[in-house]
């Protein structure tokens, strides 16, 4: 009989409950391909894997679907809390959902309130751990996925010496080092959990929620080959950089898969036409569908840029804005997607004052309108200062819309200049312009762009490759048994 290995798998956010970035994508989408992994992929195994995500107020509104499982007390200084668990199932799979008085009160996913998202995040890392225990399922690993999930590892390791505990191994797949959850000394102390006592972890970092899961963790996982790399060097390490230097060996890059049949050009309702790689006439229905929607002069021929995504100062929005006054003298149109930096967001709105029959944002979330873009844009741009993985080239890339993205971290390891995108090193205006240039030659020529968008299509971003790697990571981690 095949061997179980379990899985608890911890995020802050999860298609297609609560989504606010990557996270979401990938926390919705690889505990599925996980568990549909063959045993003859994964050397013999079967993977139970169980996502826990908390009971985030915009998940409460329709929460009617949700199954009461179980309520325990959480200890805190003063006072215990009351962790109530609910559970739907999705795909076939059990889905954990933990709420209890810190989400109560809370009105977003993230708030802007460091002390509320740690008082947070802490009660449903300790929740999400003692579930397991009170479920009687013992968790062969626990996976965490960034600064909101990385105590459940700190706390997995302070009790090894609980028998429940003694042979769960701890994961974190690292989506973005710079969000380490800040200083949270006081509501550690406050949940029982003391910093850590090691001198590999410079001071500041022994009370800080990522870098304690890092060290607690058996093995650390950043979402791309590249990013693995990026993270030893100083630029890149957010001052952690020797210290993961030391763990280089628990570290492994795997690269983030898509979700293939929610972003599928040939099934997907929020397009005005669907197409394929070797009939790609619909795209041109969805750029005239999304001119018109966005208020731009409806112009198959013009090229039409897009960006979709967190307007952020990591994203290289800025030099987007210094690049394009640049480019006035050729034809182009460009809409953005996004939310973000107020201050950013302002720039986006004079750069669309200035240029109103070319440039049109809508700063806000809208998944059916994202859909549209990466089935009308002709092109995506990237140029991000550092991203980990990063989705929205790979779904671009789907979608026959050409990615114009800098070198760095999964951009770097997805796409291929001169084949499937095209691709700069340098993070300044000048670079991301040449590239463009490079794009907007391309694209005068319909027959060489054709090539680009039905290569970019024929990648396959699926998650069974990196799904395997990480079941097979799980099992190294797994003590023999028998
Ligand atoms: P990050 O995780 O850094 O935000 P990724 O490229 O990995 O960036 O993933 C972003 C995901 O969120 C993609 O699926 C993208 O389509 C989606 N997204 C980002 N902003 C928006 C928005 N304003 N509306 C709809 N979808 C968005």
């Amino acid at each position: 009989m095949a061997e179980t290995i379990n899985v608890l798998f911890l995020a802050s956010e999860a298609e297609p409950f609560v989504k606010v970035g990557g996270l979401a994508d990938v926390a919705g989408s690889l505990p599925a391909a996980l568990r549909n992994l063959s045993p003859k992929m994964t050397g013999g195994t079967l993977l139970d894997v169980r996502l826990v995500i908390p009971l985030h107020r915009v998940i409460q509104s329709e929460s009617s679907t949700l199954l009461p499982v179980i309520e325990f007390p959480v200890y805190r200084r003063g006072g215990n809390l009351i962790a109530q668990v609910f559970e739907r199932s999705l795909d076939g799979a059990p889905v954990y959902f933990v709420t209890g008085l810190p989400f109560l009160t809370a009105t977003s996913v993230y708030s802007s309130d460091s002390r509320q998202d740690l008082e947070k995040f802490t009660f449903f890392s300790l929740a999400a751990l003692e579930l397991t225990r009170r479920m009687g399922w013992r968790p062969d690993i626990v996976h965490a996925n960034d600064w909101h999930t990385a105590l459940s590892l700190y706390a997995l390791r302070s009790r090894r010496g609980d028998a429940f505990f003694a042979h769960s191994a701890g994961l974190i797949t690292l989506h973005n080092l710079p969000f380490m959850g800040g200083e949270a000394g006081e509501t550690l102390a406050s949940y029982g959990l003391t910093p850590v006592n090691d001198e590999t972890l410079p001071r500041w970092a022994r009370t800080q929620p990522l870098p304690m899961g890092l060290w607690a963790a058996d093995a650390i996982v950043p979402v791309s080959e590249t990013y693995a790399r990026e993270i030893l060097t100083p630029e890149f390490g957010c001052g952690l950089q020797d210290f993961l230097r030391a763990r280089a060996d628990s570290i492994t890059g795997i690269l983030n898969g898509l979700d293939v049949r929610a972003w599928d050009p040939q099934n997907d309702k929020h397009l005005a036409a669907i197409f394929n790689a070797d009939d790609l006439g619909g795209r041109l229905e969805n750029k005239l569908a999304l001119q018109k929607k966005m208020g731009l002069p409806a112009d198959a021929r013009v090229p039409l840029l897009a960006v979709v995504g967190r307007v952020d100062e990591q994203k290289g929005l800025d030099l987007i804005l210094h690049a394009l006054p640049r480019l006035a003298d050729r034809p182009w149109q460009f809409v953005l997607l996004g939310t973000g930096d107020p201050k950013l967001e302002a720039a986006i709105r004079s750069l669309q004052a200035r240029y109103p029959e070319r440039v049109q944002a809508v700063l806000r979330y809208d998944s059916a309108l994202s859909h549209l873009i990466y089935g009308g844009a002709d092109m995506l741009l990237m140029p991000s200062r550092y991203e980990p993985c990063g989705l929205a080239q790979m779904i671009a890339m789907r979608y026959g819309c050409i990615p114009v993205v800098r070198a760095t971290g999964g951009l770097k390891d997805t796409v291929q200049e001169g084949k499937t995108g095209f691709v700069f090193t340098r993070p300044d205006v000048d670079s991301l312009l040449e590239a463009i240039q490079r794009a907007l030659s391309v694209y005068a020529s319909a027959e060489k762009w054709r090539r680009f968008q039905r290569n970019a299509m024929k990648q396959d971003f699926s998650w069974t490759r990196s799904a395997r790697q990480y079941a097979l990571l799980y099992r190294s981690l797994v003590p023999e048994t028998g």
